[in-house]
């Protein structure tokens, strides 16, 4: 395990609370009811070094500004297009391992897949019958 400083184990912390995907903004607001005095730039500098020892992963390819979590196995996201919210969606690795053994995906270097789910959240289902 890397050697932490406080913020980014509080930071760290945060990011591990269960189906959350916040923002630098979020994370910020977060953090500074443990740490009062801590500042954005601090924030962002503690999560590109958590990125960089793989502990936490950017969620790319959402609308809106980057939002991050802690790094788990690969699993999807559906993204509610109402309210913004995302959700953890562990698939089987098959159906992942299916996706890479596609001839043209081979030819090019994959590094990463994104998996997006798009819809209405069970809240906004809901809600908005
Ligand atoms: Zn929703
Ligand atoms: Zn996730």
């Amino acid at each position: 395990m890397v050697r932490m400083t406080e913020q980014r184990r509080v930071i760290y912390e945060i990011l591990s609370r269960e189906a959350w995907h916040p923002t630098v903004d979020e994370l910020f607001l977060e953090a500074k009811k443990s740490l009062p005095r801590i500042s954005q730039a601090t924030v962002y500098r503690n999560i590109e070094a958590l990125i960089q020892d793989d502990l936490a992963t950017k969620i790319v390819g959402l609308n809106g500004p980057a939002r991050f979590e802690k790094t788990k196995a690969p699993h999807a996201h559906f993204e509610c297009r109402s309210c913004g919210a995302i959700k953890d969606i562990f698939i089987d690795t098959e159906c992942i391992n299916s996706i890479m053994d596609n001839k043209e995906i081979q030819q090019c270097a994959t590094e990463t897949i994104v998996v997006k789910l798009l819809g209405l959240c069970q809240v906004c289902r809901e809600t908005n019958i």
